[in-house]
């Protein structure tokens, strides 16, 4: 019911010359299988990778987008601003913006509204930290961050979203979540959206490799991944593709 979804979030990496490859791989490697794949470059290679995906299979997404439509907002672009880059996703709440921007859960609410808005599906983040899931946190932590999301779109709109994830002391550590532990948090992500969540997809996110992606996707609440590090290496992120 639910297609799986494997998005590549390339965080602030790459350049002109190694996304032609990177892309070129992906485009060749990349037949339209029964997963949907996608790829977030940097917002300054949203144009050069549009034009290197045109005709492919392979969506393209944006790393974060603004709550507002236009205006004085240096260094920001807008959800309509994406979407004439050909964006169909945008990553908002990663936990590498809460902590080194200051995004609040009511400032990713309002980015999620925007990017619906605009026609785009949010791929919105949520995840405790190290410190957090060891004092038994993790739950509220995660109902807090969904929830401030879902009062303020309101769960119509869920069909429209996607969520991930990402516990922050498993990215880019190379420690990931054992399958049940992520499982476990996905369920309860699952059972808070409520019926009308059904076909919300969750992905999961942190330090997911082509060696550990199977057994991720096997569980019941896992609908793909949100793949940072493996993302920049083509047999590595087609593989996850293939694992999905
Ligand atoms: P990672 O990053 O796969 O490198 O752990 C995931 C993410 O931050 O989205």
């Amino acid at each position: 019911m639910r297609t799986p979804l494997v998005v590549g979030n390339w965080k602030m990496n790459g350049s002109i010359s190694a996304n032609k490859a990177l892309l070129a791989g992906l485009t060749e490697q990349w037949q339209g299988q029964s997963a949907e794949l996608a790829v977030c470059p940097p917002a300054a290679y949203l144009n050069q990778a549009q034009q290197l995906l045109a005709g492919s299979t392979i969506a393209l997404g944006a790393q974060d987008a603004s709550a507002q439509a236009s205006g004085a907002y240096t260094g920001e672009h807008s959800a309509a601003m994406l979407q004439e880059f050909g964006c169909r996703f945008a990553i908002i709440g990663h936990s590498e913006r809460r902590e080194y921007h200051a995004e609040t859960d009511q400032a990713v609410a309002e980015k999620c509204k925007a990017l619906l808005a605009a026609g785009l599906v949010p791929i919105v983040c949520v995840g405790e930290t190290l410190a957090q899931r060891e004092s038994n946190e993790t739950l509220d932590v995660i109902k807090r961050q969904v929830s401030a999301v879902t009062d303020f779109v309101g769960s119509e709109a869920l069909a429209g979203v996607v969520i991930a994830y990402e516990p922050v002391w498993a990215i880019g550590t190379g420690l990931t979540a054992t399958p049940e532990q992520a499982q476990e948090v996905h369920a309860f992500i699952r059972q808070q959206l409520g019926s009308l969540g059904d076909e919300t997809r969750i992905l999961y996110g942190g330090s997911v490799k082509a060696d550990n992606a199977e057994k991720l996707f096997g569980m019941a609440d896992i609908d793909g991944a949100l793949v940072g590090g493996a993302s920049l290496k083509v047999d590595d992120f087609i593989a996850i593709g293939n694992a999905a």
